[in-house]
């Protein structure tokens, strides 16, 4: 689904990302690890476009989305219109980021009605699907400010997939949380990687990761220095510095 090949990405001149290659496949569910600073945030805006790149490409199955023009037109398109539609891409950042002004299904139906050209109608009942998918139907007409940050972060998600993206972007969607609201949210990242979704998430639940990912990606200051899966990069590091990062976070 994902290809990233060569990414370099620079703020002021200093490289933040020095030629990162990654790449996620079908139904794949992959974490991001790394210290804070490493970069994580950084390469999920670059491959959601949110970022100009200085150098490499990234391909969504096969189209270089990464082409200044594509990109400048997509910019153009945001948040709707026919070029986003086509993105299939959607991410969910780690603070709430709901529109304060609409309701939890106005929020979910609106990428649905912009983007895809549904009616009202038909928007909101794929909206109100997707929130009973999250388990906040009965909270459909609340405005986010009535709404926990647990339960904000699942509505975020909802509407995330009402774009029914080819990849779901998560960046630390849980770090903003209470504690105790973490469990809810994890709870239906599992769900919709279970239905089969591609995820690439940057997270700090080392448990979690290993749970949910198939694949474990550590970043070391703009460098993807070890992959693999989650028992072996979380089990038995190959290299120092992951190992160095794992000891100071557990
Ligand atoms: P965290 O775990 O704290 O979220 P991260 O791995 O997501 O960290 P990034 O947010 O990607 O890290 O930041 C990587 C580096 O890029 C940091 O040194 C940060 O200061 C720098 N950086 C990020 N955004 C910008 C920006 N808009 N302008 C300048 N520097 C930036
Ligand atoms: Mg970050």
């Amino acid at each position: 689904v994902l290809q990233v090949e060569g990414l370099v990405k620079q703020y002021g001149g200093r490289p933040v990302l020095r030629g990162i290659d990654l790449a996620v496949a079908e139904h794949e569910v992959v974490a991001l690890i790394g210290a804070s600073g490493s970069g994580k945030s950084t390469l999920l805006r670059c491959i959601d476009l949110l970022e100009e790149i200085d150098d490499g490409r990234i391909l969504l199955d096969g189209v270089d989305v990464s082409d200044p023009r594509a990109a400048t037109r997509r910019r153009r398109n945001r948040p709707g219109g026919a070029v986003a539609a086509q993105k299939s891409m959607a991410i969910v950042f780690q603070a709430f980021n709901l529109f304060p002004h609409m309701t939890a299904l106005e929020n979910v139906a609106l990428a649905p009605r912009v983007v895809h050209g549904l009616a009202a109608g038909a928007a909101d009942e794929r909206a109100l699907e997707l929130l009973s998918r999250v388990g906040l139907a009965d909270l459909a007409d609340a405005h986010p400010d009535r709404l926990s940050g647990g339960q904000q972060q699942r509505v975020a998600i909802a509407r995330a997939l009402a774009v029914q993206p080819r990849l779901l972007l998560l960046d630390e969607i849980t770090s903003a949380l209470d504690p105790e609201l973490v469990g809810e949210v994890l709870a239906i990242v599992r769900d919709v990687a279970r239905s089969g979704a591609t995820i690439l998430m940057a997270t700090h639940e080392m448990g979690f990761a290993k749970q949910v990912a198939d694949r474990v990606c550590f970043l070391d200051g703009g460098v993807l220095l070890e992959e693999g899966p989650p028992e072996q990069v979380l089990g038995e590091p190959r290299e120092e510095r992951t190992r160095q990062f794992l000891a100071r976070i557990i």
